[in-house]
């Protein structure tokens, strides 16, 4: 994941360009960068995976200067990268995921095309990116190139010397905004990037939108698309409590989840409780509607451990998992709890951290409550980097089937046997008392965006809304 910031002011931006972008560190904790336009281009990026990106940048920023700067956190590409193109010097960072990075490369490649900068996973996609727009005959033709052949999401910000140049990925799956603050702006991915720095959002860029920023203010250069896809996962998930999109606040949209899993439920509980952050407001939500008591079973250590998804092995994921999360002995002991979480992913920090650290707490039953269905399909979008095998609900299938994806619509159909023999094989995992996913009808509603303008791919395979998959939910008992 990653997330963009782009400041222009009347005055020097550094600071607020670091603080800017650091509210975006809950989307990834690998690489930062920032870069600025002053009297010249100058570019910094550091590797924040052994400090925030406030801590590692903070040192540059007094011999920074600029009135107009990007930065970026980005947990697999260096940048951004400076560019020296035919339409001059500029800056570039992006946000999302080039799912036929590899195709474009070598079909960039045959035409005489040179890569001078890499990543982890080949190519660096910034530079790919970069390629991909001098292909246009401007800027803005460059950027329409890049959503014409790419396969995936991006969004991107440029830095040039007419301003910056702000583009939303084709079907909105990521989001970019606008705020002012008396003539000085301020786009980023994350509206809590704005509030604290006194910036108001003006506004909220449509899926395929073209802005530019400068010290004029702000113009359309392409018009948004009709059509969008975005990301269910922003308010179930990955984005901030504060946070809003599409005039939708995360944490009401967590609360409604949690409700809506509390008005089905039939088990009897002394309390609800959320795994800490995102599941805080699904349990908040849970326990308003069922009447029980919220309570902090589990609490989070903040300082030093960001969000265990993020770290890209296994053996550093669970070693922050482990880390990072208590129990309360004093809450949970000889108690009933429904826990909601955000979602199950692997279920490995689930079963052998936080539900384990329960039972040593003392619960007495642990009913599991994720807010959202059971995660069927890896994003492609550049929301995550997991693979097939390492989804939970795969390994189910992989060892009632002998592979993963024998039967898979009838997995999917959550009314089916199979897809009941799953969630139960999932409880025995995790090792709880019962487990009942929220029901995707459910989880949109409680979201309240038309379902045709949200991306569900994850839960169902498709890019949009219902399918033709029953959205129904099970309940397994596992003693
Ligand atoms: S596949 Fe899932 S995580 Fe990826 S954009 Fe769609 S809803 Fe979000």
């Amino acid at each position: 994941m990653s997330g963009l910031c782009g400041v222009v002011s009347r005055a020097n931006c550094p600071e607020f360009l670091l603080f800017g972008t650091d509210y975006h560190s809950h989307l990834g904790s690998q690489l930062g960068g920032m870069a600025l336009k002053g009297r010249r281009y100058e570019k910094k990026i550091h590797d924040i995976s052994q400090g925030s990106f406030k801590f590692r940048f903070g040192g540059d920023v007094p011999a920074m200067e600029g009135t107009m700067g990007i930065g970026v956190i980005s947990d697999s590409d260096a940048q951004p990268l400076l560019i020296r193109s035919r339409f001059g010097l500029y800056a570039l960072a992006m946000t999302g995921f080039i799912e036929n990075r590899d195709e474009l490369t070598e079909r960039l490649l045959q035409q005489g095309m040179v890569f001078t900068e890499s990543s982890q996973t080949g190519v660096n996609g910034v530079e790919l990116l970069a390629r991909l727009i001098e292909s246009g005959k401007d800027f803005v033709e460059g950027i329409l190139s890049v959503f014409e052949h790419i396969e995936g999401a991006s969004s991107m910000l440029l830095l040039t010397d007419d301003g910056i140049l702000a583009a939303r990925d084709l079907l909105g799956r990521t989001p970019l905004l606008i705020g002012e603050r008396d003539s000085d702006y301020m786009v980023a991915s994350e509206s809590i990037a704005l509030m604290n720095l006194g910036f108001c959002p003006v506004k909220e860029l449509g899926p395929g939108e073209i802005v530019l920023i400068n010290h004029d203010g702000f113009q359309v250069l392409r018009e948004a698309r009709p059509q969008m896809r975005m990301c269910s996962f922003l308010w179930v998930y990955t984005g901030y409590p504060a946070a809003s999109y599409e005039g939708i606040g995360v944490e009401g949209a967590r609360e409604r989840c949690g409700a809506a899993l509390a008005r089905r439920d039939i088990v009897k509980a002394d309390l609800a409780t959320g795994v800490p952050d995102s599941g805080t407001g699904h349990g908040i939500g849970y326990a308003m509607e069922a009447g029980i008591p919220y309570r902090r079973a589990l609490v989070k250590y903040t300082p030093g451990y960001g969000r265990s998804y993020i770290p890209p092995t296994q053996a550093m994921r669970d070693h922050v998992a482990k880390m990072k999360l208590l129990a309360v002995p004093e809450v949970v002991s000889g108690q009933r709890c429904v826990v909601c979480e955000d979602s199950i992913v692997r279920g490995t920090q689930l079963a052998n951290f936080t539900v384990q650290k329960l039972w040593d707490a003392g619960a007495k039953e642990i009913h599991m409550r994720p807010a959202c269905p059971p995660l069927m399909f890896p994003c492609k979008y550049g929301f995550s980097t997991r693979g097939l095998d390492e989804l939970v609900t795969r390994r189910a299938i992989r060892s009632l089937e002998g592979n993963l994806t024998k039967n898979l619509e009838r997995y999917l159909d959550a009314e089916s046997e199979e897809h009941r023999r799953m969630v139960e094989w999932i409880a025995d995992y995790v090792h709880v008392t019962t487990l009942r996913y929220q029901r995707l009808d459910d989880m949109i509603e409680a979201i309240g965006m038309p379902p045709n303008r949200l991306c569900t791919y994850c839960w169902t395979g498709r890019s949009s809304g219902f399918s033709d998959v029953k959205a129904g939910q099970c309940e397994t008992a596992n003693s």
